[in-house]
Protein backbone atom coordinates (compact mmCIF):
# COMPACT_ATOMS: atom_id res chain seq x y z
CA UNK A 1 0.00 0.00 0.00
CA UNK A 2 1.44 3.36 -0.84
CA UNK A 3 1.96 5.87 1.96
CA UNK A 4 -0.74 7.92 0.73
CA UNK A 5 -4.09 6.23 -0.90
CA UNK A 6 -6.02 7.53 -3.82
CA UNK A 7 -9.87 7.29 -5.70
CA UNK A 8 -8.43 4.29 -7.71
CA UNK A 9 -6.64 2.82 -5.05
CA UNK A 10 -10.20 2.91 -2.90
CA UNK A 11 -12.41 1.47 -5.87
CA UNK A 12 -9.59 -1.34 -6.40
CA UNK A 13 -10.00 -1.97 -2.41
CA UNK A 14 -13.84 -2.09 -2.73
CA UNK A 15 -13.99 -4.42 -5.50
CA UNK A 16 -11.94 -6.85 -4.40
CA UNK A 17 -13.61 -6.69 -0.70
CA UNK A 18 -17.22 -7.15 -2.59
CA UNK A 19 -16.25 -10.42 -3.40
CA UNK A 20 -14.79 -11.68 -0.74
CA UNK A 21 -17.69 -10.74 1.14
CA UNK A 22 -19.99 -12.05 -1.24
CA UNK A 23 -17.99 -15.29 -0.24
CA UNK A 24 -17.86 -15.51 3.05
CA UNK A 25 -21.63 -14.29 2.75
CA UNK A 26 -21.98 -17.80 1.54
CA UNK A 27 -19.93 -19.38 3.95
CA UNK A 28 -22.08 -18.27 7.02
CA UNK A 29 -19.86 -15.13 8.28
CA UNK A 30 -21.66 -12.64 9.62
CA UNK A 31 -19.11 -10.12 11.11
CA UNK A 32 -15.47 -9.48 10.80
CA UNK A 33 -13.25 -8.48 13.22
CA UNK A 34 -10.50 -5.73 12.25
CA UNK A 35 -7.44 -5.75 15.24
CA UNK A 36 -4.22 -4.39 15.61
CA UNK A 37 -1.77 -4.35 18.47
CA UNK A 38 -1.30 -1.29 20.51
CA UNK A 39 1.82 0.37 22.18
CA UNK A 40 0.88 -1.53 25.39
CA UNK A 41 0.61 -4.97 23.87
CA UNK A 42 -2.41 -5.51 23.58
CA UNK A 43 -4.65 -6.27 20.86
CA UNK A 44 -7.70 -3.34 20.24
CA UNK A 45 -10.76 -4.42 17.78
CA UNK A 46 -13.61 -2.80 15.56
CA UNK A 47 -15.72 -5.16 14.12
CA UNK A 48 -18.25 -4.38 10.78
CA UNK A 49 -20.84 -6.77 9.52
CA UNK A 50 -19.60 -8.94 6.37
CA UNK A 51 -22.22 -6.28 4.44
CA UNK A 52 -19.88 -3.46 5.48
CA UNK A 53 -16.52 -4.87 4.71
CA UNK A 54 -16.34 -3.15 1.15
CA UNK A 55 -16.91 0.61 2.80
CA UNK A 56 -14.20 -0.33 5.51
CA UNK A 57 -11.98 -2.00 2.80
CA UNK A 58 -12.24 1.41 0.58
CA UNK A 59 -12.44 4.35 3.86
CA UNK A 60 -11.23 2.44 6.99
CA UNK A 61 -13.16 2.06 10.30
CA UNK A 62 -12.93 4.95 12.92
CA UNK A 63 -10.96 4.27 15.60
CA UNK A 64 -9.36 7.63 18.29
CA UNK A 65 -5.68 7.92 17.91
CA UNK A 66 -6.00 8.22 21.67
CA UNK A 67 -5.16 4.51 22.05
CA UNK A 68 -1.88 4.47 21.10
CA UNK A 69 -1.55 6.24 24.89
CA UNK A 70 -4.07 3.32 26.19
CA UNK A 71 -1.93 1.15 28.92
CA UNK A 72 -2.04 -2.07 30.11
CA UNK A 73 -5.24 -1.63 32.60
CA UNK A 74 -6.99 0.41 30.06
CA UNK A 75 -5.99 3.69 31.87
CA UNK A 76 -5.25 6.20 29.06
CA UNK A 77 -1.92 8.42 29.63
CA UNK A 78 -0.18 10.70 27.24
CA UNK A 79 3.09 11.89 25.93
CA UNK A 80 4.03 15.16 24.41
CA UNK A 81 3.14 14.27 20.92
CA UNK A 82 0.20 11.47 21.54
CA UNK A 83 -3.31 11.58 23.64
CA UNK A 84 -6.24 14.21 24.07
CA UNK A 85 -9.72 13.13 22.77
CA UNK A 86 -9.42 14.81 19.47
CA UNK A 87 -8.77 13.26 15.88
CA UNK A 88 -9.52 10.02 14.16
CA UNK A 89 -8.06 7.34 12.17
CA UNK A 90 -9.25 4.71 9.96
CA UNK A 91 -8.43 0.88 10.09
CA UNK A 92 -7.89 -0.05 6.23
CA UNK A 93 -8.23 -4.35 6.60
CA UNK A 94 -5.17 -5.67 4.77
CA UNK A 95 -7.56 -8.18 2.44
CA UNK A 96 -4.52 -10.48 1.27
CA UNK A 97 -4.95 -11.50 4.60
CA UNK A 98 -8.61 -11.46 5.87
CA UNK A 99 -9.54 -15.57 6.92
CA UNK A 100 -12.49 -16.75 8.37
CA UNK A 101 -11.95 -17.42 11.49
CA UNK A 102 -11.96 -21.32 12.44
CA UNK A 103 -12.06 -20.79 15.87
CA UNK A 104 -14.78 -18.82 16.21
CA UNK A 105 -17.66 -19.81 13.75
CA UNK A 106 -19.11 -16.88 12.14
CA UNK A 107 -16.40 -14.76 12.08
CA UNK A 108 -13.35 -13.75 9.93
CA UNK A 109 -10.60 -11.81 10.50
CA UNK A 110 -8.24 -9.15 9.12
CA UNK A 111 -4.97 -7.25 10.35
CA UNK A 112 -4.88 -3.49 9.54
CA UNK A 113 -2.93 -0.43 8.74
CA UNK A 114 -3.90 3.01 10.42
CA UNK A 115 -4.22 5.57 8.14
CA UNK A 116 -5.03 9.28 9.04
CA UNK A 117 -8.75 11.04 7.25
CA UNK A 118 -6.77 12.40 4.50
CA UNK A 119 -5.43 9.18 3.63
CA UNK A 120 -2.19 9.26 4.60
CA UNK A 121 -0.48 6.47 6.56
CA UNK A 122 -0.84 7.19 10.75
CA UNK A 123 2.59 7.67 12.16
CA UNK A 124 2.09 5.62 14.98
CA UNK A 125 0.72 2.73 13.38
CA UNK A 126 3.36 -0.06 14.18
CA UNK A 127 2.02 -2.36 11.17
CA UNK A 128 3.47 0.50 8.74
CA UNK A 129 6.70 0.91 10.98
CA UNK A 130 7.47 -3.07 10.30
CA UNK A 131 6.62 -2.79 6.55
CA UNK A 132 9.10 0.16 6.10
CA UNK A 133 12.02 -2.25 7.94
CA UNK A 134 11.07 -5.29 5.90
CA UNK A 135 10.90 -3.20 2.62
CA UNK A 136 14.37 -1.82 3.55
CA UNK A 137 15.64 -5.23 3.78
CA UNK A 138 14.22 -6.43 0.54
CA UNK A 139 15.76 -3.62 -1.07
CA UNK A 140 18.94 -4.47 0.38
CA UNK A 141 18.58 -7.68 -1.78
CA UNK A 142 17.77 -9.74 1.48
CA UNK A 143 15.31 -12.14 1.87
CA UNK A 144 14.05 -12.22 5.63
CA UNK A 145 12.00 -15.49 7.26
CA UNK A 146 10.21 -14.44 10.19
CA UNK A 147 8.63 -17.29 12.94
CA UNK A 148 7.03 -16.94 16.36
CA UNK A 149 6.72 -19.91 19.03
CA UNK A 150 4.08 -19.12 21.02
CA UNK A 151 3.89 -20.05 24.87
CA UNK A 152 0.26 -19.57 26.58
CA UNK A 153 -1.25 -21.17 29.93
CA UNK A 154 -4.92 -22.85 30.15
CA UNK A 155 -6.47 -22.31 33.41
CA UNK A 156 -8.37 -19.98 35.56
CA UNK A 157 -8.30 -17.84 38.39
CA UNK A 158 -9.38 -19.84 41.88
CA UNK A 159 -10.17 -16.37 44.06
CA UNK A 160 -7.44 -17.76 46.61
CA UNK A 161 -5.07 -15.49 48.18
CA UNK A 162 -1.40 -14.47 46.43
CA UNK A 163 0.50 -17.12 45.17
CA UNK A 164 -2.73 -19.23 44.69
CA UNK A 165 -5.00 -17.59 43.17
CA UNK A 166 -4.63 -19.56 39.66
CA UNK A 167 -5.11 -23.16 38.91
CA UNK A 168 -3.76 -25.10 35.67
CA UNK A 169 -6.76 -26.50 33.03
CA UNK A 170 -4.22 -29.99 33.11
CA UNK A 171 -1.77 -31.56 35.84
CA UNK A 172 0.34 -33.49 33.90
CA UNK A 173 4.07 -32.90 33.67
CA UNK A 174 6.33 -30.81 31.54
CA UNK A 175 6.22 -31.64 28.25
CA UNK A 176 4.33 -34.58 29.40
CA UNK A 177 2.27 -37.57 27.17
CA UNK A 178 -0.09 -37.16 29.91
CA UNK A 179 -1.25 -33.40 29.38
CA UNK A 180 -1.75 -34.31 25.50
CA UNK A 181 -3.77 -37.15 26.55
CA UNK A 182 -5.66 -35.10 29.53
CA UNK A 183 -6.58 -32.07 26.62
CA UNK A 184 -5.92 -34.35 23.57
CA UNK A 185 -9.33 -32.87 21.67
CA UNK A 186 -8.32 -29.78 22.42
CA UNK A 187 -4.88 -30.26 21.13
CA UNK A 188 -6.66 -31.64 17.91
CA UNK A 189 -8.68 -29.00 17.27
CA UNK A 190 -6.23 -26.36 17.90
CA UNK A 191 -4.58 -27.86 14.67
CA UNK A 192 -7.50 -28.02 12.99
CA UNK A 193 -8.56 -24.96 13.29
CA UNK A 194 -5.16 -23.37 12.09
CA UNK A 195 -4.85 -25.85 9.08
CA UNK A 196 -8.26 -24.35 7.95
CA UNK A 197 -7.05 -20.68 8.32
CA UNK A 198 -4.00 -21.84 6.34
CA UNK A 199 -1.53 -21.63 9.34
CA UNK A 200 1.23 -23.80 8.77
CA UNK A 201 2.12 -25.41 12.26
CA UNK A 202 5.56 -26.53 12.85
CA UNK A 203 4.76 -28.18 16.36
CA UNK A 204 3.03 -28.60 19.52
CA UNK A 205 3.92 -29.53 22.91
CA UNK A 206 3.21 -29.13 26.08
CA UNK A 207 5.84 -26.42 28.37
CA UNK A 208 7.32 -26.40 31.68
CA UNK A 209 4.98 -24.11 33.75
CA UNK A 210 1.82 -25.67 34.84
CA UNK A 211 -0.74 -26.08 32.13
CA UNK A 212 1.84 -24.18 29.72
CA UNK A 213 1.58 -25.18 25.92
CA UNK A 214 3.58 -24.21 22.92
CA UNK A 215 2.85 -23.92 19.44
CA UNK A 216 5.86 -23.23 16.72
CA UNK A 217 4.27 -21.51 13.34
CA UNK A 218 6.28 -22.15 10.10
CA UNK A 219 8.21 -19.15 9.24
CA UNK A 220 6.86 -15.75 6.39
CA UNK A 221 7.94 -12.45 5.59
CA UNK A 222 7.95 -10.10 8.75
CA UNK A 223 4.98 -8.26 8.06
CA UNK A 224 2.88 -11.43 7.63
CA UNK A 225 5.08 -13.35 10.52
CA UNK A 226 3.35 -10.48 12.51
CA UNK A 227 0.08 -11.19 11.47
CA UNK A 228 0.42 -14.78 11.53
CA UNK A 229 1.09 -14.03 15.66
CA UNK A 230 -2.58 -12.19 16.03
CA UNK A 231 -4.07 -15.33 14.03
CA UNK A 232 -2.22 -17.86 15.78
CA UNK A 233 -3.09 -16.13 19.76
CA UNK A 234 -6.94 -15.14 18.94
CA UNK A 235 -7.66 -19.13 17.59
CA UNK A 236 -5.95 -20.27 20.58
CA UNK A 237 -7.76 -18.36 22.85
CA UNK A 238 -10.94 -19.65 21.14
CA UNK A 239 -10.87 -22.96 20.70
CA UNK A 240 -9.66 -22.69 24.50
CA UNK A 241 -13.08 -20.96 25.39
CA UNK A 242 -14.72 -23.69 23.33
CA UNK A 243 -13.52 -26.21 25.81
CA UNK A 244 -14.16 -24.27 28.65
CA UNK A 245 -10.59 -23.14 29.39
CA UNK A 246 -9.28 -19.77 29.39
CA UNK A 247 -6.01 -19.17 27.72
CA UNK A 248 -3.23 -16.62 28.56
CA UNK A 249 -0.38 -15.58 26.67
CA UNK A 250 1.11 -13.35 29.72
CA UNK A 251 4.52 -12.95 30.87
CA UNK A 252 4.18 -14.31 33.80
CA UNK A 253 0.83 -16.47 35.29
CA UNK A 254 2.10 -17.54 38.64
CA UNK A 255 4.73 -15.24 40.21
CA UNK A 256 7.99 -17.40 40.56
CA UNK A 257 7.19 -19.60 37.86
CA UNK A 258 8.60 -19.93 34.57
CA UNK A 259 6.91 -17.72 32.37
CA UNK A 260 5.38 -17.37 28.65
CA UNK A 261 8.04 -16.67 25.83
CA UNK A 262 7.24 -15.32 22.39
CA UNK A 263 10.42 -16.35 20.83
CA UNK A 264 11.88 -14.99 17.38
CA UNK A 265 13.13 -17.11 15.08
CA UNK A 266 14.58 -15.74 12.10
CA UNK A 267 16.15 -16.81 8.89
CA UNK A 268 18.47 -14.49 6.41
CA UNK A 269 18.97 -15.33 2.52
CA UNK A 270 20.61 -13.42 -0.02
CA UNK A 271 20.77 -14.70 -3.89
CA UNK A 272 19.53 -18.07 -2.46
CA UNK A 273 22.34 -18.16 -0.15
CA UNK A 274 21.65 -19.39 3.41
CA UNK A 275 23.42 -16.12 5.30
CA UNK A 276 23.41 -18.06 8.09
CA UNK A 277 25.19 -21.53 6.96
CA UNK A 278 26.47 -21.15 3.48
CA UNK A 279 29.52 -19.19 4.79
CA UNK A 280 33.46 -19.88 5.92
CA UNK A 281 32.81 -18.53 9.55
CA UNK A 282 31.81 -19.94 12.92
CA UNK A 283 29.08 -22.79 12.01
CA UNK A 284 28.89 -21.72 8.74
CA UNK A 285 28.07 -18.20 9.24
CA UNK A 286 28.94 -15.61 6.31
CA UNK A 287 30.40 -12.26 6.69
CA UNK A 288 26.97 -10.44 6.30
CA UNK A 289 24.68 -12.88 8.22
CA UNK A 290 27.49 -12.07 11.36
CA UNK A 291 27.51 -8.52 10.65
CA UNK A 292 23.42 -8.74 11.18
CA UNK A 293 23.29 -10.92 14.21
CA UNK A 294 26.53 -8.59 16.07
CA UNK A 295 24.25 -5.72 15.14
CA UNK A 296 21.11 -7.45 17.04
CA UNK A 297 23.24 -8.25 20.01
CA UNK A 298 25.07 -5.06 19.86
CA UNK A 299 21.82 -3.43 20.20
CA UNK A 300 19.60 -5.84 22.88
CA UNK A 301 19.65 -3.27 25.38
CA UNK A 302 17.86 -0.70 23.55
CA UNK A 303 15.69 -3.35 22.10
CA UNK A 304 14.55 -4.82 25.49
CA UNK A 305 12.47 -1.76 26.04
CA UNK A 306 10.74 -3.27 22.66
CA UNK A 307 10.78 -6.89 23.18
CA UNK A 308 10.54 -7.17 27.07
CA UNK A 309 8.66 -4.25 27.19
CA UNK A 310 6.06 -4.48 30.31
CA UNK A 311 6.66 -4.80 34.16
CA UNK A 312 5.52 -7.90 34.05
CA UNK A 313 8.34 -9.04 31.53
CA UNK A 314 10.81 -8.18 33.58
CA UNK A 315 9.43 -10.88 36.11
CA UNK A 316 9.76 -13.47 33.39
CA UNK A 317 13.11 -12.39 32.39
CA UNK A 318 15.23 -13.80 34.55
CA UNK A 319 18.58 -16.09 34.81
CA UNK A 320 18.16 -19.73 34.03
CA UNK A 321 14.45 -19.92 32.95
CA UNK A 322 15.42 -20.08 29.30
CA UNK A 323 14.12 -16.84 29.00
CA UNK A 324 17.81 -15.55 27.71
CA UNK A 325 18.03 -13.00 30.68
CA UNK A 326 21.69 -12.61 29.46
CA UNK A 327 23.63 -10.29 26.61
CA UNK A 328 25.70 -12.86 24.52
CA UNK A 329 25.04 -15.78 22.15
CA UNK A 330 25.90 -19.13 21.49
CA UNK A 331 24.83 -22.30 19.39
CA UNK A 332 21.24 -24.11 20.72
CA UNK A 333 22.51 -22.07 24.08
CA UNK A 334 18.35 -21.76 25.53
CA UNK A 335 20.11 -19.18 28.40
CA UNK A 336 21.73 -16.51 25.62
CA UNK A 337 19.46 -13.82 24.41
CA UNK A 338 20.69 -14.82 20.54
CA UNK A 339 20.45 -18.58 20.01
CA UNK A 340 22.19 -19.78 16.74
CA UNK A 341 19.85 -22.79 15.29
CA UNK A 342 21.71 -24.66 13.10
CA UNK A 343 19.61 -27.61 12.60
CA UNK A 344 20.90 -31.35 12.07
CA UNK A 345 23.64 -32.03 9.58
CA UNK A 346 22.69 -32.18 6.14
CA UNK A 347 19.50 -29.45 6.69
CA UNK A 348 21.77 -26.59 7.88
CA UNK A 349 21.29 -25.42 4.72
CA UNK A 350 17.47 -25.40 4.82
CA UNK A 351 17.18 -24.99 8.69
CA UNK A 352 19.90 -22.46 10.28
CA UNK A 353 18.69 -19.54 11.97
CA UNK A 354 18.94 -17.34 14.85
CA UNK A 355 16.09 -17.25 17.68
CA UNK A 356 15.91 -13.98 19.85
CA UNK A 357 14.69 -15.36 23.01
CA UNK A 358 14.51 -12.11 25.62
CA UNK A 359 10.77 -11.30 24.19
CA UNK A 360 7.42 -12.16 25.51
CA UNK A 361 3.85 -11.64 24.34
CA UNK A 362 3.12 -8.02 26.07
CA UNK A 363 5.47 -6.50 23.18
CA UNK A 364 3.79 -5.56 20.05
CA UNK A 365 4.49 -8.09 17.28
CA UNK A 366 4.73 -5.54 14.37
CA UNK A 367 7.48 -3.40 16.52
CA UNK A 368 9.47 -6.48 17.44
CA UNK A 369 9.73 -7.08 13.76
CA UNK A 370 10.84 -3.79 12.89
CA UNK A 371 13.45 -3.48 15.47
CA UNK A 372 15.17 -6.91 15.05
CA UNK A 373 15.20 -5.51 11.30
CA UNK A 374 15.89 -2.18 11.91
CA UNK A 375 19.33 -3.34 14.13
CA UNK A 376 20.50 -5.95 11.71
CA UNK A 377 19.99 -4.03 8.82
CA UNK A 378 22.45 -1.42 10.04
CA UNK A 379 24.52 -3.28 10.64
CA UNK A 380 24.44 -5.28 7.43
CA UNK A 381 27.40 -3.80 5.77
CA UNK A 382 29.14 -2.84 9.19
CA UNK A 383 31.79 -5.20 8.78
CA UNK A 384 31.05 -6.41 12.89
CA UNK A 385 31.87 -9.71 14.27
CA UNK A 386 30.42 -11.69 16.84
CA UNK A 387 32.36 -12.49 20.34
CA UNK A 388 33.62 -15.28 21.61
CA UNK A 389 30.56 -17.86 21.75
CA UNK A 390 28.93 -18.98 25.30
CA UNK A 391 27.96 -22.53 25.53
CA UNK A 392 26.44 -23.15 28.72
CA UNK A 393 24.73 -20.77 31.35
CA UNK A 394 25.64 -17.73 31.77
CA UNK A 395 24.65 -17.22 35.29
CA UNK A 396 27.19 -20.12 36.20
CA UNK A 397 29.98 -17.82 35.22
CA UNK A 398 32.16 -16.38 37.64
CA UNK A 399 31.96 -12.48 37.36
CA UNK A 400 35.48 -12.29 35.67
CA UNK A 401 34.53 -14.65 33.30
CA UNK A 402 31.32 -12.58 32.33
CA UNK A 403 33.40 -9.57 32.31
CA UNK A 404 35.90 -11.07 29.39
CA UNK A 405 33.51 -12.17 27.42
CA UNK A 406 31.70 -9.33 27.33
CA UNK A 407 28.33 -10.89 28.73
CA UNK A 408 25.93 -8.85 30.67
CA UNK A 409 22.54 -8.99 32.11
CA UNK A 410 19.81 -7.54 30.10
CA UNK A 411 18.09 -3.88 31.45
CA UNK A 412 16.48 -5.49 34.67
CA UNK A 413 13.41 -2.88 34.61
CA UNK A 414 11.39 -1.06 31.88
CA UNK A 415 12.94 2.46 33.34
CA UNK A 416 16.37 0.91 32.44
CA UNK A 417 15.72 -0.40 29.18
CA UNK A 418 13.93 2.57 27.99
CA UNK A 419 16.63 4.76 28.94
CA UNK A 420 18.54 2.48 26.34
CA UNK A 421 16.25 2.84 23.72
CA UNK A 422 15.95 7.05 24.31
CA UNK A 423 19.75 6.61 23.78
CA UNK A 424 19.81 4.58 20.63
CA UNK A 425 19.48 6.96 17.46
CA UNK A 426 18.95 4.26 15.31
CA UNK A 427 15.62 2.77 16.94
CA UNK A 428 14.17 6.57 17.66
CA UNK A 429 14.55 7.44 14.38
CA UNK A 430 13.08 4.37 12.99
CA UNK A 431 10.63 4.47 15.47
CA UNK A 432 9.71 8.34 14.24
CA UNK A 433 8.87 11.14 17.07
CA UNK A 434 5.25 10.03 17.42
CA UNK A 435 5.34 6.45 17.20
CA UNK A 436 8.51 6.69 19.78
CA UNK A 437 7.22 9.50 22.55
CA UNK A 438 3.21 7.54 22.06
CA UNK A 439 5.26 3.58 23.21
CA UNK A 440 7.43 5.27 25.74
CA UNK A 441 4.74 6.78 27.48
CA UNK A 442 2.82 3.91 27.98
CA UNK A 443 5.51 1.80 29.07
CA UNK A 444 6.90 4.48 31.51
CA UNK A 445 2.85 5.15 32.70
CA UNK A 446 2.77 1.05 33.14
CA UNK A 447 5.90 1.07 35.02
CA UNK A 448 4.59 3.69 37.65
CA UNK A 449 1.13 2.15 37.58
CA UNK A 450 3.42 -0.88 39.06
CA UNK A 451 5.76 0.86 40.81
CA UNK A 452 4.28 -0.09 44.75
CA UNK A 453 3.19 -3.32 43.44
CA UNK A 454 4.29 -6.74 44.60
CA UNK A 455 5.26 -9.15 41.84
CA UNK A 456 2.38 -11.15 43.25
CA UNK A 457 0.02 -7.98 42.15
CA UNK A 458 1.32 -7.06 39.40
CA UNK A 459 0.99 -10.74 37.93
CA UNK A 460 -2.70 -10.61 39.23
CA UNK A 461 -3.06 -7.60 37.30
CA UNK A 462 -2.03 -8.56 33.60
CA UNK A 463 -2.56 -12.05 33.75
CA UNK A 464 -5.86 -12.01 31.67
CA UNK A 465 -4.77 -8.60 29.55
CA UNK A 466 -2.50 -10.56 27.16
N1 LIG B 1 9.18 -20.38 28.79
C1 LIG B 1 10.47 -19.89 28.40
C2 LIG B 1 10.42 -18.37 28.23
O1 LIG B 1 9.80 -17.73 28.98
C3 LIG B 1 10.96 -20.50 27.13
C4 LIG B 1 11.13 -22.00 27.09
C5 LIG B 1 11.71 -22.41 25.74
O2 LIG B 1 12.91 -22.27 25.51
O3 LIG B 1 10.92 -22.76 24.87
O4 LIG B 1 11.01 -17.81 27.36
MG1 LIG C 1 9.19 -22.95 24.70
Amino acid sequence: MDATVDTQWRKEQRRRAQARANALLEEGVDGVALSYVDNAGVTRVKAVPVARLPHAAAWGVGMSPVFDVFCVDDSITAGRLAGGPAGDLRLHPDLDRLVRLAGQPGWAWAPVDRFTQDGREHPGCQRSFARRAADRAAAAGLDVRMGFEIEWVVGSDTGGGPGADFAAACRGPAYGMTRMVELGDYCRDLLTALAEQSVEVLQLHPEYAAGQFELSAAPLAPVAAADQVLLVRETVRAVSRRHGMEATFAPVVVAGAVGNGQHLHLSLRRDGVNLLADGPGRYGITAVGESFLAGILGALPALTAILAPSVPSHLRLVPSTWAGAYRCWGRENREAALRLVTGSTGETREAANAEVKCLDASANPYLVVGAVLDVGLAALDAGLVLPEEVPGDPAALAPGDLERLGVERLPRSVAEALDHLDASELLTDALGEYLCDAFTAVRRAEAALFADRTPAEVVAATRWRY
